[in-house]
């Protein structure tokens, strides 16, 4: 009996185990539907410092650095050979670097322009702005570093032209008191009392006090310029908005072809060097709200003179340092920024107002300005920066008025 009834057990039994494993296998399948979402490969991230096709795509001329849009690249990828394979790419050379901009320029400073636009990645026509606010002028912190003695034959045209159209953002950091330009023009002028000699414990205390001064400000992006720059403030907009704020983004244009090469003194004890790019200066940068508050130990509170110390560089060189040797952030290279120690005139004349930055020669080299053609001569606008600025805002009451045109 025993043996005659086990077949029917065994099929009850194995009837139950079957219906367990297909409720089972549908109630695992029913997870996996559910976990699928979550299991996937995370998303691209979104707010990648993208550069985004800029300005128009019209062609000029037969240079090649012309209006075509600022790719911003990893300078790193651009010159692999050039700078890395250098001369100075031995260690143990004279690491106790003393560069001043007149090394700069004694360097291959015209190099980069002659190569024009450097290749790169393409955006691939994504915004790296995802934030649904557009950027504003007043999203944006102006530094222009002064001395007392330019306030008359630099900062006046500056308050005359491009700092009239973003005068609550831009701050003037100078070396010494003059009330009466101040409350002539109601430009924001802070002096940083620094010494106003031309060394580099000066200009580090400036820009120590430039940085400060933007942290305290909470604005999106601190921009540095020379009180030599003409900045075209709807391009200047226009390129920060294909990146953002909070991500750690780094703008500006190299002076020399290759990274510059510094004793380490601050992570070790100099007796290695590290190479690292910097962005000139004198052509102005930018840097993200992100990165800069990154930059933040080395940066704040005096910490900045006492890092270019260490290294013994330049303010913009120790920018640099800090970014790309201590933060391993890479510098964007763009060609949107201009410097004297390039060739000015090479600038096609209608790809001027598309720049972002713009400068003119010193004293030795006059002849060294853009060429754009407008209502003031040579000789009553030397610098051009009146004539590309009537050429932006023609409704300046200053700017020389168009003659009406005859009707037939
Ligand atoms: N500068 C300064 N103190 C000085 C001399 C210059 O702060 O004693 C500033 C000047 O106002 C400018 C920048 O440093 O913003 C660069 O100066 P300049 O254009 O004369 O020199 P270069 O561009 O040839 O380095
Ligand atoms: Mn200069």
């Amino acid at each position: 009996m025993n043996a005659l009834h086990r077949p029917v057990r065994m099929h009850i039994a194995s009837v139950g185990v079957s219906k367990f494993c297909f409720l089972f296998s549908i109630a695992f399948c029913g997870l996996l539907l559910l976990l699928i979402p979550t299991l996937q490969p995370p998303a691209r991230q979104v707010d990648l410092p993208q550069p985004r096709p800029q300005i128009r795509p019209t062609q000029t001329g037969p240079s090649h650095h012309t209006s075509a849009p600022a790719v911003p690249v990893h300078a790193g990828e651009t010159d692999s050979a050039a700078g890395l394979n250098g001369s100075s790419a031995g260690q143990g050379g004279s690491m106790d670097t003393e560069l001043t901009r007149n090394d700069e320029r004694g360097r291959d400073s015209e190099h980069i322009l002659e190569r024009g636009a450097l290749p790169g990645r393409n955006g691939g026509g994504l915004s790296g702005s995802r934030s649904n606010e557009p950027l504003e002028l007043k999203d944006i912190f102006i530094a222009v570093k002064t001395t007392r003695k330019y306030h008359k034959s630099r900062l006046e045209l500056l308050i005359q032209t491009w700092v009239s159209q973003a005068k609550e953002q831009t701050y003037m950091f100078t070396d010494g008191e003059d009330r009466e330009l101040q409350m002539r023009t109601g430009a924001n002028i802070i002096n940083t009392n620094c010494s106003a000699a031309h060394t580099r414990q000066a200009l580090c205390c400036k820009m120590s006090v430039e940085y400060d001064k933007f942290i305290e400000s909470q604005r999106k992006w601190f921009c540095h310029m020379d009180d030599d720059n003409y900045v075209i403030l709807p391009s200047l907009l226009r390129l920060l908005s294909s990146y953002h704020h909070s991500q750690d983004v780094y703008l500006g244009r190299p002076s020399l072809d290759h990274p510059i090469e510094a004793a380490e003194r601050v992570k070790s004890d100099g007796s290695v060097s590290v190479k690292f790019w910097f962005a000139t200066g004198g052509a102005g940068f930018c840097i993200s709200r992100g990165l800069a508050l990154k930059m933040s130990p080395w940066a704040s509170l005096g910490n900045f003179i006492s890092t270019a110390e260490k290294i013994r560089l330049p303010d913009d060189c120790t920018i640099g340092y800090i970014i790309e040797a201590l933060l391993e952030v890479t510098l964007t290279q763009t060609q949107l920024f201009h410097s004297h120690l390039e060739n000015l005139q090479k600038l096609p004349t209608d790809s001027v107002l598309e720049q972002v930055t713009l400068s003119y020669g010193g004293f030795e080299n006059r002849r060294n300005v853009v060429s754009v053609v407008g209502g003031f001569s040579l000789a009553e606008d030397p610098t051009r920066f009146k004539t590309v600025h009537c050429l932006l805002y023609p409704d300046t009451d200053w700017c020389p008025k168009l003659k009406p045109r005859h009707r037939n």
